[in-house]
């Protein structure tokens, strides 16, 4: 993937992040102004910690998303983000688009929830498909 695609979708997962911490820190003593000492710079967030303890209060959702942002952030380091995990194949940028977090291309993706269905593992339900929940 490009610097440039990197650089997008880099920003796309801070505001997902930025969005956690702000709740959180509605939620919590998680001080805002640790938030506001490093806002707008994309840095600060990306390496922004969040203790277990506050984690535990942002819920199971959010707390899974967050791990998932943090971890597709240190694969734009690392710059093997957008390419699939499984096949090795980029991911199509529309998906990315859809669900930054995604780690499958569409047709792993698609393979797992069918082998997922078929021996239904509790981790199955865990995936990026949290990105499409706006229950709350
Ligand atoms: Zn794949």
């Amino acid at each position: 993937m490009k610097k440039r695609e990197l650089d997008k979708f880099q920003k796309l997962l801070l505001e997902e992040k930025k969005k956690i911490i702000q709740h959180l820190a509605d939620l919590t003593e998680f001080s805002e102004q640790e938030l506001e000492n490093g806002s707008g710079d994309a840095v600060d967030i990306a390496s922004l910690e969040i203790n277990q303890a506050n984690i535990s209060k942002i819920g199971k959702r959010e707390a899974y998303l967050l791990k998932k942002i943090d971890y597709a952030l240190k694969k734009i380091e690392d710059k093997t983000y957008g390419d699939c995990e499984n096949c090795g194949e980029p991911i199509n940028p529309k998906r990315l688009e859809a669900r930054p977090v995604a780690a499958l291309c569409i047709d792993c993706k698609t393979e797992q929830e069918n082998s997922e269905r078929r021996y239904s593992t509790r981790e199955s339900e865990e995936d990026d498909n949290y990105m499409d929940d706006s229950a709350d």
